[in-house]
């Protein structure tokens, strides 16, 4: 992360202060959460505060005629005054500023990055008051633009909340929504990743799961019945639909990393090297057969070896099975 530090002059009081200016941030690697959080070492985006009146926002040196009102309001300065993380109070207060202005993107987004301030704090109590208050403005957002991310977002943010009837009627309407797309849509990677995270949050309502999870997560959880679609959709690659029918189950009920190997080698082409002991199937694919091997058998052996020592390598030949 890049950031430049300044000198600005507080555009409700006049004061100046110190600030940071964040110029710009790099994502490489980043982990994304069902709730829009993104693994970059830090909660989301800096925000100023003067240090004078502590009128908090993304930049302090400007305001609406109705921001000084509101920084003065009883309920602005109880969040100032009291024993909260600093972070958290930055955030918080910025959030008032842009609810009360109608912001809802801005103070729902807000929230939510008070909120994940909390959930490293272990501090379930702040952090499940803040999330509601994030449900309450994106929610708006998500009605007023019909947008289905978003609404996605709402449920997981429900969820979390242990209010689990609410979060499925939710997460109900975000599937029917999901159900109901332009059919060029539907063969798009975007679509088939949609789907499985609808399917994933659905899944973690019904056991009322409200722990954090990943986005990833939602490959490994996916259903036989989508992985066998995605499967068919993608595997040009095989011979016939006989050879899906063979691979599909075994694949599917194999590791996570090689079922998520299959699955990303069937939507991009992209081989993913698989190791196990002295085994690889890059080294299966070179010198196992004079054939040139395919992708999957090369993970199904792979997968073989490892549940049966080197006895693996002959356990399997999908064309005996046939
Ligand atoms: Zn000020």
């Amino acid at each position: 992360m890049k950031i430049e530090k300044t000198k600005l002059k507080c555009a409700v009081c006049g004061k100046q202060s110190n600030q940071e200016i964040v110029l710009s941030q790099h994502h490489f690697g980043v982990k994304q959460h069902l709730d829009t959080r993104c693994d970059n070492g830090m909660v989301d985006v800096p925000i100023q505060e003067c240090p004078h009146c502590h009128y908090s926002n993304s930049s302090i040196d400007t305001c609406e005629e109705v921001t000084k009102k509101i920084v003065e309001s009883p309920a602005y300065q109880a969040i100032v005054s009291s024993d909260l993380n600093k972070k958290a109070k930055s955030y918080i207060q910025a959030a008032i500023i842009n609810e009360k202005m109608k912001n809802f993107e801005n103070a729902g987004n807000l929230y939510l990055f008070a909120t994940w301030v909390f959930e490293d704090e272990n501090d379930n109590k702040n952090a499940t008051k803040y999330r509601k208050l994030a449900y309450k403005n994106l929610i708006k957002v998500a009605e007023e633009k019909d947008d289905g991310d978003t609404y996605l977002q709402c449920t997981d943010l429900l969820r979390k909340n242990k209010e689990f009837d609410k979060a499925n009627e939710l997460a109900h309407k975000v599937f029917l929504d999901a159900t109901n797309v332009d059919p060029e849509y539907r063969v798009t990677n975007e679509y088939v990743d949609l789907l499985n995270i609808i399917h994933f949050e659905r899944k973690l309502i019904q056991n009322k799961d409200s722990a954090d999870h990943l986005v990833e997560e939602s490959i490994k959880a996916m259903g036989f019945v989508d992985f066998n679609s995605l499967f068919m959709k993608y595997s040009k690659k095989l011979k016939s639909h006989s050879d899906i029918s063979v691979y599909a189950p075994i694949v599917y009920n194999m590791k996570s990393e090689y079922l998520s190997a299959v699955v990303n080698y069937l939507r991009t082409g992209e081989q993913e090297n698989l190791v196990y002991g002295e085994y690889s199937t890059d080294m299966i694919i070179k010198s196992y057969w004079v054939e040139k091997l395919d992708y999957i058998k090369a993970v199904v052996i792979l997968d073989n070896i490892e549940k049966l020592g080197e006895d693996g390598c002959y356990a399997f030949h999908p064309y005996e099975v046939e």
